[in-house]
């Protein structure tokens, strides 16, 4: 019971940026995110497949390379600012 009451308690923040607001799980993955959040490591996550998809079918990958790094580098500064404000 306690166990539950601390699970529900820390599901209203952000895993990844720490907002308050309404929460998504993802499939193997044990804290929940924002919409924004869930939507940025979906893409990751889905970039990564069709990476490792277009590596073994020989294809260019640059496309999809670039669109992981411009979505990790906004989750980076997500995670960044929410660090920043911990700290002040
Ligand atoms: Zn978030």
């Amino acid at each position: 019971m306690n166990d539950m009451y601390i699970k529900r308690a820390v599901a209203k923040r952000c895993g990844l940026c720490g907002c308050v607001g309404d929460l998504f799980e993802l499939p193997g993955v044990p804290e929940k995110f924002c919409s924004e959040c869930s939507a940025d490591l979906a893409m990751v996550a889905q970039l990564s497949t069709e990476i490792g998809a277009a590596t073994k079918a020989g294809r260019s990958t640059d496309a999809l390379a670039s669109e992981l790094s411009q979505t990790s580098r906004r989750i980076l500064e997500r995670t960044q600012s929410a660090g920043l404000r911990d700290r002040d």
